[in-house]
């Protein structure tokens, strides 16, 4: 795995082509709204007497813009709260475009990971890789002989939006939380209760859900890509087996809705099919690798199709070489649950 255009691919891919899909709100229950981000995480917010908490911030300055916009289709009163599910920049770099006063909320983790792997990665794709890029679109471009062919007209667009996103991230620009916590934090706004909860780590080492207890809805960041592949990213300290208990526990609380960091929004099924995807995987990965079979022969025995998920296929040979190593690090009969 190369970790860097790994991480890049993950959290910028889809601006290389145009975004889909609307950002209208969805209110899931009393004054609790869901947006399903078109160029990022799924947005949750609540709209309280005492102002509007939101979470996540989406994935650059002008999807936060866009993001903001669309609350104030349905209210007028302040952002007051920002809660960030995790350090994936298609969930925390929308902040630049909210509120300044706006008072940020994560786990302790996330402050660190920005600094000590997000930063990095972003000076490297500002300064290098993205101008790099549009240099090798521009001489494309310049190649093509026929300047009204249709392969000149489609190169033009990829390069102007590719130049429309370039401008767009230079601006991303962080902001360190104002309220940060280890194992939960309870937030009272008004009559709500919001129960800020890190469950030990599963797609990260920061990977927060946040229950909005007054509507037994949760939002789960990426502990829930509901019907696609997760991704599963070691250097963010992923954790299979704690990942999956967490749904585990989660799936026994009173719980209605499920609002995950990517997909649709879903019942409290979407919990325990998050957890048994992982669960036939890491049996089926156990049970071959008991056999005798190396982990490239297990690659190319494990059958994609037999698996009911759409979108991030390219994951799914990364989530076997991360779960066979978790396996083999952790020793045998971990896998029973
Ligand atoms: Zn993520």
């Amino acid at each position: 795995m190369k970790p860097l255009l790994y991480l890049l691919a993950f959290s910028f891919s889809f601006y290389i082509t145009k975004a889909q899909g609307d950002y209208n709100p969805v209110e899931l229950s009393e004054n609790l709204y869901v947006i399903v981000n078109p160029e990022g995480g799924n947005i949750a917010f609540l709209v309280t007497r005492k102002g509007v908490l939101v979470v996540d911030a989406g994935s650059s300055p002008i999807n936060g813009e866009k993001i903001i916009s669309a609350i104030r289709t349905v209210t007028i009163k302040p952002l007051t709260h920002l809660i960030l599910t995790h350090m994936h920049g298609d969930h925390i770099y929308g902040i630049s475009g909210f509120p300044e006063d706006i008072k940020i909320l994560s786990h302790i983790n996330l402050e660190k990971n920005n600094a000590e792997l997000n930063d990095k990665n972003l000076t490297n794709y500002k300064e290098n890789i993205f101008p790099a890029y549009l240099a090798n679109l521009k001489l494309q471009l310049d190649s093509v002989s026929d300047k009204e062919s249709e392969e000149y007209a489609t190169l033009m667009e990829s390069y102007n939006t590719n130049v429309d996103y370039f401008e767009n991230i230079k601006n991303i620009k962080f902001r360190k939380p104002d309220i940060t916590f280890e194992d939960y934090y309870l937030l009272k706004l008004a009559d709500q209760r919001i129960m800020l909860e890190y469950t030990g780590p599963g797609h990260t080492n920061d990977n927060i859900v946040v229950k909005f207890s007054n509507h037994n809805v949760i939002h789960t960041g990426d502990l829930v890509f509901n019907g696609s592949f997760p991704y599963l990213i070691v250097e963010h300290g992923v954790d299979v087996y704690n990942w999956i208990r967490t749904l585990d526990d989660l799936y026994k609380e009173n719980i209605y809705t499920v609002i995950p960091g990517h997909g649709e929004i879903g019942r409290k099924i979407a919990l325990k099919d998050q957890s048994d995807y992982f669960r036939k995987l890491s049996h089926e990965i156990e049970a071959l690798k008991n056999a005798g079979y190396t982990l490239g022969e297990i690659k190319e025995k494990i059958d994609i199709n037999d698996y009911d998920l759409k979108g991030n296929e390219d994951q799914f040979p990364v989530n076997i070489e991360v779960i066979y190593t978790e396996l083999v690090n952790k020793g045998r009969g971990w896998w029973e649950f």
